[in-house]
């Protein structure tokens, strides 16, 4: 199903929630919903699965409106599967129950799904890897396979969109990174669009084919996960994606002459979104930075922590112009002096 959000805003007394929003969301497409609590992600999410009803604008699927002023498809007709954090499972129902409900009561299941409901819930339960466990009760898994069943009940009836609100967030972090294989794996055998609220990074960034950053009820930047993380278009994004550090300098066209340095270091930038030209930085990610010695001509800093991560170091390191953090392999001390360098193939 391809969804288009148009002008959607949503007002709670004299909040302002939701400033007016354009979405499109592609047939089959896996769009994640990434910013940090309270920028509106849910308000958006339970817009689209007819739970809340905008303030203004129109929600279309397949070209139909189920959303505008005066109107508003209920939920129960919009052929949407919902995952939440807290599981949300039955009780008094074992795995199988949870899978056969919405096959039997969903008023939009198909037919060929009802009258074959069997070889529906076998294969449902194969796709969550939960064959095993059919008559399981919910105090009788574990909190993977909790979500697993919260997973099946709402692709049971082959739901046309998938919303999904922090599904892993109560999972321990092994489990989380099992799960969004899991999750990857399912969108791919059901081909159904997916809308997936996060705040973490790491799961819109390994998941989607498009992130939605979001921030203070306003969308930041829409793209691909290489477009965001490579190439921010807002301060906001570049820190919150990528821990961007955000070097102040001075532009000229395409070249850039950070604060600090005599003039001799220059850094190409045709790629930095405008913004940041406009604003006299440079975002640099702590994976791009590489640190030399002092003599060498770079911005001067002294490191002022140091934190072993296995492959390599994380350190923060002081400059007159702030306090910036850089991935490294090679060794150094706290208190070192050191210069940060951005090297010709990290250039944008
Ligand atoms: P989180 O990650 O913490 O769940 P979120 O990005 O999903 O946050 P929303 O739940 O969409 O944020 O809430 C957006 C804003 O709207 C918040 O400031 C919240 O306090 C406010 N809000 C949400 N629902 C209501 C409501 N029913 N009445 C008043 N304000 C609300």
């Amino acid at each position: 199903m391809s969804i288009q959000l148009v002008e959607v805003s949503k007002t709670f007394g004299a909040f302002q929630a939701l400033k007016p929003l354009n979405l499109t969301i592609e047939k089959g497409e896996f769009v994640a919903i990434l910013g940090p609590s309270g920028c509106g992600k849910t308000t958006l999410l339970r817009m689209l699965a007819g739970f809340e009803q905008p303030t203004a604008g129109e929600i279309r699927m397949n070209r139909t409106t189920v959303t505008k002023p005066g109107f508003s498809l209920p939920p129960e007709k919009r052929r949407i599967g919902m995952v939440f954090q807290a599981f949300a499972l039955w009780p008094h129902m074992n795995v199988t129950e949870h899978i056969r409900f919405p096959i039997r009561h969903h008023k939009e299941t198909p037919s060929y799904i009802r009258e074959r409901e069997q070889e529906r819930i076998a294969s449902v339960l194969q796709m969550v890897g939960l064959e095993q466990h059919g008559t399981r009760m919910p105090h009788e898994l574990s909190g993977g396979q909790k979500q697993r069943v919260a997973i099946a009940r709402a692709i049971a009836a082959e739901p046309s969109l998938l919303l999904m609100d922090e599904p892993l967030s109560s999972l321990d972090a092994m489990l989380r990174m099992d799960m969004r294989r899991e999750i990857q794996a399912i969108h791919r055998q059901t081909g159904t669009a997916i809308v997936y609220v996060t705040h973490d990074q790491g799961e819109a960034l390994a998941m989607a084919d498009r992130i939605v950053v979001m921030k203070d009820g306003r969308i930041e930047q829409i793209g691909t996960p290489q477009d965001i993380y490579l190439r921010p278009e807002t301060e906001f994004v570049a820190k919150f994606v990528s821990k961007a550090n955000l070097i102040r300098g001075r532009w000229n066209r395409d070249s850039f002459v950070p604060i600090g340095t005599d003039g001799t270091v220059q850094w190409q930038g045709g790629r930095v979104a405008d913004h940041f030209k406009s604003c006299g930085m440079y975002p640099v990610r702590p994976d791009q930075f590489k640190l030399g010695t002092p003599e060498q001509a770079g911005i001067s800093g002294e490191v002022t922590n140091v934190q072993f991560q296995g492959k390599e170091f994380h350190y923060h390191v002081r400059s007159e112009d702030g306090q910036w953090e850089i991935s490294s392999p090679l060794p150094f001390q706290l208190h070192d002096k050191v210069s940060l360098h951005l090297p010709a193939e990290e250039q944008l």
